[in-house]
């Protein structure tokens, strides 16, 4: 068991995957039951109107909205969107945008390759070459 200090209040509590302790999770449910209640009484707002209806920081929206546990669709129209944490282009869902999950990924894979490194290969194929020839002078 690992012990954490909650992200939220700072309270210590026993981590099991999340880095919030139970009682923030528990009024963090709470917050998202009631924001998603209002949407569905309520659509078609922007997302300043509804946080400014339920009491709650925009920010909160947008963590939902990110997280996918609220939709889009729900809230007036080009409201839902926000930054990409890479470029600063505007997107509807996750955190980067198509073109930066791209590069991202394009950066993870070369990553992948350098750190097997061409080096010992090169070695290796020697390798092979010298005893393929020496198989070669003892079948002959
Ligand atoms: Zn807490
Ligand atoms: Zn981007």
């Amino acid at each position: 068991m690992e012990l954490a200090n909650c992200v939220r209040c700072g309270k210590v509590f026993a981590r099991i995957g999340r880095n919030i302790c139970p009682d923030c999770q528990a009024e963090e449910d709470r917050i998202f039951k009631k924001v998603r209640a209002f949407v569905e009484e309520n659509p078609g707002l922007t997302i300043q109107e509804v946080a400014d209806q339920c009491d709650i920081q925009p920010k909160k929206i947008y963590d939902f909205l990110k997280e996918g546990r609220l939709e889009g669709r729900n809230f007036a129209a080009g409201s839902a969107r926000w930054q990409c944490a890479s470029c600063g282009s505007y997107i509807t869902s996750g955190t980067l945008c198509n073109k930066c999950k791209e590069t991202l990924q394009a950066e993870l894979q070369a990553n992948k390759r350098s750190a097997v490194g061409p080096a010992p290969y090169t070695k290796k194929d020697k390798g092979e070459i010298h005893i393929s020839r020496w198989r070669e002078r003892r079948g002959s």
